[in-house]
């Protein structure tokens, strides 16, 4: 008997099995949750499809567009009914704005960092409520790093995201409360992503990153999936709109 047995869960940002989305969908997988995707655009669908080889759990989802959250969500409670849990595994901002100094940024790269990275998760949350998609219990897990916190080089716009982000689970766990949603994040570690090729000097920050971990060893996919696949579960009902590192304690150092 797993975890999440009888549990359905909303795994939003698989780009590849690098992901850390994949990595949350396999572990709460291996604990009886039923897992249902949602990808970005038909180019993350091909990669996915790769890992997923069922097209009725694949669902199209732009967070950066109200509509497509909407259409996808109602397709979701269509197919599925009311679900137990998101995991949110999204960010995005611009290249040439995840290097060097954080003056470079600009007005419209700013605002696209916050809308994907940090708006999204509310608005994910809004149209869920909105639809009546959750069941109470329900938890809404996302994807921190602690950059927020500190000044990591080539991290800049991305941190200030994090930050908002971090700030939004504390709001979001607060308001939705009421309905037994429970809110969480998850800090992980530094690991070679889609995501991570996008900063600059990322080799530099995966190298210390992993010198810094209290025994030299990187944290992994499945030590990051099994902490969401835990705040999933009914063993965390009484975590709520924490920041919960799984980064061997890299943040400690
Ligand atoms: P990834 O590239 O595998 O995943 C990022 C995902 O975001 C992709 O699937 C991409 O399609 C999706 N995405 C971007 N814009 C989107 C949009 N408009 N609509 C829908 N989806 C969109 O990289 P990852 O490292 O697994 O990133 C997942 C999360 O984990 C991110 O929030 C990231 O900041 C966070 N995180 C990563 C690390 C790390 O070191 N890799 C550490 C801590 C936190």
């Amino acid at each position: 008997m797993g975890i999440l047995d009888q549990k359905k869960i909303i795994v939003m940002g698989v780009a590849n099995r690098r992901s850390i989305a994949w990595g949350c969908a396999q572990e709460m997988a291996k604990q009886g949750a039923k897992i249902i995707y949602t990808y970005q655009n038909e180019r993350m669908k091909k990669s996915v499809s790769r890992l997923v080889n069922d097209d009725d759990h694949l669902i199209e989802c732009d967070v950066s567009s109200d509509d497509s959250i909407s259409t996808a969500f109602q397709k979701i409670k269509s197919d599925f009914g009311k679900v137990d849990g998101i995991v949110h595994a999204i960010a995005f901002a611009k290249k040439e704005e995840l290097n060097g100094s954080i003056l470079s940024t600009t007005r419209a790269g700013y605002a696209l960092a916050q809308d994907v990275s940090a708006y999204s998760l509310l608005a994910v949350a809004k149209c869920a409520h909105d639809l009546d998609l959750l069941n109470d219990p329900a938890s809404i897990v996302t994807l921190t790093y602690f950059g927020s916190e500190r000044a990591i080089p080539g991290y800049n716009v991305m941190g200030v995201a994090k930050a908002a982000l971090e700030a939004n689970v504390r709001y979001l766990a607060r308001d939705m409360g009421e309905y037994g949603v429970r809110v969480n994040a998850i800090s992980a570690g530094a690991m070679k992503t889609l995501a991570v090729t996008g900063i600059g000097g990322h080799s530099n920050l995966l190298k210390i990153s992993k010198e810094r971990t209290v025994d030299n060893q990187s944290v992994t996919l499945e030590e990051i999936g099994d902490a969401c696949a835990f705040l999933m579960s009914n063993l965390s009902t009484g975590v709520v709109g924490d920041i919960i590192y799984v980064d061997k304690g890299v943040h400690l150092i």
